[in-house]
């Protein structure tokens, strides 16, 4: 546990910050609502990192932006095989240089990225304009994870505003590729962006994340035979077809899911691994027996399972499902996997940098913070397996992320910009802004 005599001690400190905190409401509000606006959907980040790039300069610090270089990611563990390459499509860092250096370093990161909107027509306001009410931040991003970057820019903006500045290196990171990959957040890892610690402001409700699973994206094309409908016994429908190995690989999930005790961060989460046919097409011609479909998986698994070997499994599995299925039997199956190759981790919630941080968090909030263990990825993975960074996810309360109206609340987004505002000068000390 940590010893709270290593704590700086500066009731007048703490006060101004919190003070600082009760007229930065609609600063805020006004910064989320601002990169919302920027639809920084998978390969159109440019604008929003222009937006990231101009904040880090305000803030004073030094900026790196740069491109994924896929080359020469390919060849180092963690890399998952990008779905697209595209310009303007770069990472920016903002990097803070501290003079007395007497403290531990920090990442703070973000991804800029968003996922698809969906039917827009089932939104109550345009995905992208953002929308303020009832103390939320409405519009695709808003939680996920728009308001993260403002809490951890407002936790350094204002010490600033205070006249202080961190007593260690801090590095801001707005990073692409988070929901497909995780190559923006492995680019910096490689680039050579190490510290003490890092923290993902995701929108997990103010939790404390101690765990998340691993995720795989596959593509798996099924052909059939074509034939005109008047004769579709002689023929094998390719989207049927799908859809029936759709249901053969499922049962996998769920005799995956009988092991979670033997993972104890999950053993108390309802059906941690979570597969998901996310996309299907196929098809040619209404009148004819389809030939082709491709469908879009995401599969989930335990940390400690490499990719690798579920890879295989899930290999395995099919090939004998469908050799068990005389309904298959003219049937032709081939898989691919791009995006996510993502093992999942487990993180330390005993060490010096969560028991700082959920010191933080219950000393400003007076509730203790919950610990969570995620059935989704994060980049945590990145610096936690191959960084050796102790990272976690700790962020604010969010609604419908990937869904259809998406909100943050504001408050929640305040009260978890303070608790790193206040972690920082713990972590990393404070020195004069000169
Ligand atoms: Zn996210």
């Amino acid at each position: 546990m940590l010893n709270n005599s290593n704590f700086l001690n500066d009731p007048g400190l703490t006060r101004e910050i919190n003070s600082l905190y009760q007229e930065q409401h609609a600063d805020i509000t006004s910064f989320i609502c601002a990169l919302v606006e920027h639809p920084s959907l998978l390969g159109h980040e440019e604008s929003a990192q222009n937006f990231m790039e101009a904040t880090f300069s305000d803030l004073g610090l030094d900026i790196d932006r740069f491109a994924i270089n896929h080359e020469s990611l390919k060849k180092i563990e963690g890399y998952s095989p990008s779905v697209g390459e595209w310009d303007g499509h770069d990472n920016i860092v903002g990097i803070h240089h501290a003079k007395s250096n007497k403290g531990k370093s920090l990442i703070l990161n973000g991804h800029i990225d968003v996922v698809p909107v969906g039917a827009e027509d089932l939104w109550s306001s345009r995905p992208f304009d953002s929308v303020v009410k009832d103390g939320r931040v409405f519009g695709r991003g808003s939680g996920d994870m728009k308001a993260g970057i403002a809490a951890y820019v407002f936790a350094f903006s204002s010490l600033k505003k205070l006249g202080y500045r961190p007593a260690s290196d801090v590095f801001l990171q707005s990073v692409v590729e988070e929901e497909c990959t995780g190559n923006g957040a492995l680019a910096c890892l490689h680039r050579g962006y190490k510290a003490d610690a890092a923290i993902i402001p995701e929108p997990f409700n103010e939790t404390i994340m101690s765990a998340q699973m691993g995720v795989m994206w596959l593509q798996i094309e099924i052909t059939g035979k074509p034939a005109h409908v008047l004769h579709d016994t002689l023929g094998n429908n390719a989207i049927e077809a799908t859809f029936k190995i759709w249901q053969h690989l499922k049962k996998l999930a769920s005799v995956w899911n009988q092991d979670k005790h033997l993972h104890p961060p999950f053993g108390e989460t309802d059906a941690p691994v979570k597969f998901n046919l996310g996309k299907i097409s196929g098809g040619e011609w209404a009148s004819s027996v389809p030939t082709r479909c491709q469908m879009d998986v995401r599969c989930g698994f335990f940390p400690g399972q490499a990719p690798k070997k579920i890879r295989q499994a899930i290999e395995d599995h099919l090939e004998n499902m469908i050799k068990s299925d005389r309904t298959l039997e003219n049937i032709k199956h081939t898989i691919t996997y791009s995006g996510f190759q993502s093992p999942g981790c487990v993180i330390d919630t005993n060490g010096e940098f969560i028991s700082l941080l959920g010191s933080m968090h219950e000393r400003e909030l007076g509730r203790p913070a919950a610990l969570f263990a995620s059935a989704a990825t994060t980049d945590v993975r990145t610096f936690q397996l191959y960084g050796h960074i102790p990272a976690t996810c700790y962020g604010p309360e969010a609604l419908n992320i990937h869904g259809v109206d998406e909100s943050v609340s504001i408050q929640s987004t305040v009260d978890v910009s303070r608790v790193i505002c206040h972690f920082i000068t713990q972590w990393c000390g404070i020195e004069k802004d000169d």
